[in-house]
């Protein structure tokens, strides 16, 4: 381990009416400030700025530039790739930065780039009112949302970064920019997928929607055996299902709980995971019942708290993590085939998933003038989510994340959401964005010509003049 040390003076002077915390090697804090979700990631900054206003945000983006530090930024820290540490740099650390105000008139929230999804269902909620977020209640609404933001209600509402009125920012200049449809309207359109790669995100204005807070949801479990007939009947139900429908097919281990029978505790389960997100509760039922009819082992959908689905699948965190995930144009029978053999082979008992989230609706109906994201209008997405507890497991468990994944490469489109990756390079950022990846590149050199906020899924900036 080798920790650089900054120049004392810049530290003092970055203190200097810091509200938040400057924390250093060693210091008491150090620890567990640069811990980050996925245990695998084991990196020494140099200085972590824990941020409680937008000042000191200014303030801590000046102190990385002017002393040449490379710099990352941090919200809820659950970047699989670790890409919101460093070793022997700066983290810029907004998980401090907590507001929320919810306008219940206007439906609409505001709140500091430090709330993560479950404060921010919770504040919502007592009013009735619900955006897309994520499906782990841990998970930074900044990193998520600037990412595009995949979440139950999606193909109701749209992704995340599809509900944004307005995000505020400091830039890698250290100015606070405003963006929305009339304000930096180029940067605003960036902001939709285009991920940390524009500036440091201090707050975040959303459209909300009435949901809840009872809706009808839940989880439906089998024994692994029979995720083929699970993956073709979740199929049948969402093709040409309304928008109000959510569905999700997920290889797992069946959880020690009362409510999994004891011969399917510690075995291969498939399962599926349904949120019926229309007013009408009732409305829902019909799908529900359908499922129903392959006969679950577990049966655990019926009314509950919107926010208590939102923790439904929450991992711990502190495990090892691997992600990949590919678009599907269609989930065939001989995809479904590939994707069950190889769950058939998930490492067992372990915090393994295999998920196939099917999208359409809302998220299809954008158009790249909407959103630099490509391909949105991708059928099904393929997510193998790889979790596993000891280093001497990696190599088992990297081999079945990527197998799975290699095997399907046939079957998908090419393009890929890129906050279920990890670091897989350009080529897969390239294709994240197509044909706008190349206006992404000129906004990145508007408001960072130099490429200053580096340590994300990069888009470079384009060589002006
Ligand atoms: C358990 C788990 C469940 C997940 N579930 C989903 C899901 O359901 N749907 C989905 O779409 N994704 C999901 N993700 C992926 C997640 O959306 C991304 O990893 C996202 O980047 C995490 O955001 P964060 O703020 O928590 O992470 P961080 O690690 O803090 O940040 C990740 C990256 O986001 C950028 N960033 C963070 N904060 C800011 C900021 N204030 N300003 C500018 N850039 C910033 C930076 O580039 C940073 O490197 C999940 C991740 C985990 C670990």
């Amino acid at each position: 381990m080798s920790i650089v040390s900054v120049d004392d003076a810049a530290v003092r002077e970055l203190r200097h009416g810091f509200e938040g915390r400057v924390i250093l090697p060693r210091q008491e804090g150090y620890e567990e400030a640069r811990a980050l979700f996925n245990a695998m990631i084991d990196r020494h900054p140099a200085v972590i700025a824990q941020c409680a206003s937008v000042g000191d945000v200014e303030s801590a983006v000046r102190f990385g530039r002017d002393g040449g530090l490379t710099t990352a930024v941090r919200s809820g820290g659950h970047s699989v790739a670790g890409m919101s540490t460093v070793d022997d740099g700066l983290v810029v650390d907004v998980r401090n930065m907590k507001a929320i105000d919810v306008d219940p008139e206007r439906r609409t929230v505001r709140c500091g780039a430090g709330v993560t999804w479950g404060e921010l269902d919770a504040a919502t909620q007592v009013h009735g009112l619900a955006t897309t977020g994520g499906r782990v209640s841990t998970t930074g609404v900044a990193g998520f949302t600037l990412g595009g933001g995949s979440g139950w209600l999606e193909r109701k509402h749209g992704l995340a970064c599809d509900n944004l009125i307005a995000v505020e920012l400091v830039t890698a200049a250290s100015d606070l920019v405003r963006a929305s449809e009339s304000e930096h309207p180029e940067l605003f359109w960036a902001l939709h997928g285009g991920g940390g790669n524009f500036g440091v995100a201090t707050a975040f204005e959303l459209q909300l929607h009435p949901l809840g807070p009872t809706v009808l949801g839940g989880l439906m479990l089998w024994p692994g055996e029979r995720g083929r007939e699970v993956a073709e009947a979740v199929r049948e139900e969402i093709a040409g299902g309304p928008d109000e429908l959510a569905l999700a097919v997920v290889y797992l281990t069946g959880p020690p709980e009362d409510f999994v029978p004891p011969e399917l505790q510690g075995r291969l389960c498939c399962g599926l995971a349904l949120l019926w997100a229309g007013p009408e509760l009732g409305d829902g039922e019909p799908h529900a019942r359908r499922l129903r009819e392959l006969e679950p082992a577990v049966d655990l959908v019926g009314p509950m708290p919107y926010a208590e689905l939102q923790r439904m699948i929450d991992d711990p965190p502190g495990l090892r993590n691997y992600w990949t995930a590919d678009y599907l144009d269609e989930l065939s029978d001989e995809a479904i085939d590939v994707f069950a053999s190889h769950s058939e082979r998930m490492p067992i008992p372990s915090a393994c998933q295999a998920i196939l989230f099917p999208w359409g609706g809302q998220v299809a109906r954008v158009s790249p003038n909407d959103t630099p994201m490509a391909r949105r209008d991708a059928e099904w997405v393929s997510h193998p989510f790889v979790l596993w507890e000891s280093a001497a497991d990696d190599e088992r468990h990297l081999a079945w994340g990527r197998g799975i994944s290699a095997d399907l490469k046939p079957f998908t489109s090419g393009g890929v959401y890129l906050n279920f990756i990890g670091d897989e390079g350009q080529d897969r950022v390239r294709a994240a964005f197509g044909d706008g990846y190349d206006r992404l590149s000129r906004v990145k050199s508007l408001y960072d010509p130099d490429n200053f906020f580096h340590l994300n899924q990069n888009i470079r900036p384009a060589v002006v003049g």
